[in-house]
């Protein structure tokens, strides 16, 4: 009764979904960056599950809805798992009101509260988790389906009772298994095309940079010289003072600009020194305290113990003075505070700087280290850009995590040195 292209079936309907959501709108930004366009796929393969079940001989109803459902809720959110919850319902409702809808209500209120959590966590978690995770919740759902049909259910077929239920969990658990291996191959193909062409910009612009650059500072250093010998003349009125310091703070910002640049150009990091991350950070808090409290922000180090790791000095100072100064510029109102942490997770050090500022939505977030992006009047877009690039040739990692008028929090992971 319980055949091999019984399920087969099923499994294609909800395959086909999948791929059409992967081949064409996963390769979209707007798709992509909307996550509950994903869940509008799976609430359609719900409804196409639902639509088409195989009736087993013994009469009992058979779909995979589970998996699509199961979907919505780890790779489209809570809010459209919520929602594909109620489409099953409300669709199992307008098929009959009758002992399955019960066992529906139970089955998917009950194991949606368990997903609801677990959800947090597997935004972070690796494959192997990820997997592992998915096959337990699938696990889970089954378990209470089965319970529920146990209950609920009065003339049930109790002699095939095992022999569908076994059929019922085995595959279940083998098609969230192919469902998530697939989304998450997928899904790492993209993000590593995207890295791709993100390199491929950082090439060009460090190539212009290196070109252009270089050229701009000497001239600079020139017109740098002759406005500090002007300024010490004795006869200025203090509206010339006043317009010299001018033309040396535009001066001083034209020069910081064309050094973001510079360090873009540099493609290695040369010179590897053993530098403690304490230190650094220290040093670098030092420079920033001024800046910070005229933003009516302070600056909390919490790190305390030395964490030794093989980098440029200069260029990691700069990565941690670029991320403060963002965090400090993100502070709107008074009494913002930035928070600098450093733990050790297996062999690296994973340095935390958090602010209370006005924080990123999802869309900032995917622009936030592409060339020239910026919110600010005066800003150039290259700050965070520098930090990717330095991290990365440090074969270290960053991570940005941030919610609209919450804050911000940048994890930085880097290799330590034995
Ligand atoms: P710039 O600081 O010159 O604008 P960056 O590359 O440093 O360039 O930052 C790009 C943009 O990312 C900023 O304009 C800002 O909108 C956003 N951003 C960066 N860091 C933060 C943060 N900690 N909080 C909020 N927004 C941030
Ligand atoms: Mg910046």
């Amino acid at each position: 009764m319980f055949t091999f292209d019984n399920y087969l079936f099923a499994l294609l309907l909800v395959l086909v979904p999948l791929f059409i959501y992967y081949s064409y709108f996963y390769k979209k930004d707007t798709y992509r960056q909307q996550p509950w366009y994903f869940g509008l796929f799976c609430c359609v393969t719900i409804v196409i599950s639902m639509s088409y079940p195989l009736e087993l001989s013994s009469g009992h109803i058979y779909d995979l809805r589970t998996i699509p459902w199961l979907l919505a809720f780890l790779y489209a959110g809570l809010r459209m798992g919520i929602v594909a919850t109620l489409l099953i319902l409300v669709y199992r409702f307008f098929i009959g009101f009758d002992d399955g809808f019960f066992i529906t209500l139970f089955a998917y209120v009950s194991s949606g509260f368990c997903i609801y959590l677990y959800l947090n966590k597997y935004r972070e978690t690796s494959f192997k988790q990820r997997l592992y995770t998915s096959l337990t919740l699938t696990f889970i759902n089954v378990l209470f389906v089965i319970i529920g049909i146990l209950y609920f259910l009065e003339n049930f077929n109790q002699t095939l009772l095992p022999s569908f239920f076994a059929y019922f969990i085995i595959s279940h658990l083998v098609t969230i298994a192919i469902v998530v291996y697939i989304i998450e191959t997928l899904q790492e193909k993209e993000k590593n095309s995207l890295k791709l062409q993100q390199a491929e910009k950082l090439k060009i612009v460090g190539e212009m940079a290196a070109s252009v650059a270089h050229e701009i500072r000497n001239p600079l250093t020139v017109v740098k010289g002759f406005i500090q010998i002007f300024k010490s003349d004795q006869n200025l009125t203090t509206k010339q003072v006043s317009s010299i310091e001018l033309i040396q703070s535009e001066l001083l910002r034209a020069e910081k600009i064309i050094n973001d640049y510079l360090s873009l150009a540099k493609s290695e990091t040369t010179d590897l020194e053993l530098v403690d991350l304490k230190d650094s950070i220290i040093n670098v808090v030092q420079i920033m305290d001024s800046y910070a409290l005229l933003h009516g922000t302070t600056i909390k180090n919490n790190i305390d113990t030395s964490f030794f790791i093989s980098a440029n000095r200069n260029e990691l100072s700069q990565v941690f003075i670029n991320l403060i100064k963002n965090g400090i510029e993100a502070i709107e109102e008074k009494n913002g505070v930035i928070t600098i942490d450093a733990q050790q997770i297996r062999n690296h050090v994973e340095v935390k700087i958090s602010d209370n500022g006005k924080g990123m939505s999802e869309e900032d977030m995917h622009r936030l280290g592409s060339p020239f992006y910026t919110t600010k009047h005066q800003g150039t877009g290259l700050g965070t850009m520098v930090c990717f690039k330095i991290i990365e040739n440090l074969n270290g990692k960053i991570e940005v995590r941030s919610k609209v008028q919450e804050g911000t929090t940048f994890l930085i992971s880097l290799p330590l040195k034995e």
